[in-house]
């Protein structure tokens, strides 16, 4: 009776592991989409500080009304 047990335990472990893996790939899958989605501005660019002139990535800029900033401070939010 207890091998039957542990063959089922065992069968359902393989089971679970095959079911797992595509489910994981999917996933990615949907994370490579979202990438896909943003918009192409996103990507790292260096841009130039309006208040101090230093070149910050456009990823790390705070943009205000159109303009980049390299900091908080810079751009004039507390
Ligand atoms: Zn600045």
């Amino acid at each position: 009776m207890l091998k039957i047990l542990l063959t089922i335990a065992v069968i359902a472990g393989i089971y679970f592991f095959l079911i797992k893996k595509p489910q994981v790939a999917k996933k990615r899958q949907e994370r490579a989409e979202d990438e896909k989605r943003k918009p192409k501005d996103d990507e790292d660019i260096m841009v130039e500080c309006e208040k101090c002139g230093t070149f910050v990535s456009s990823k790390e800029a705070i943009i205000v009304d159109g303009k980049y900033y390299c900091s908080k401070s810079c751009a004039g939010i507390r």
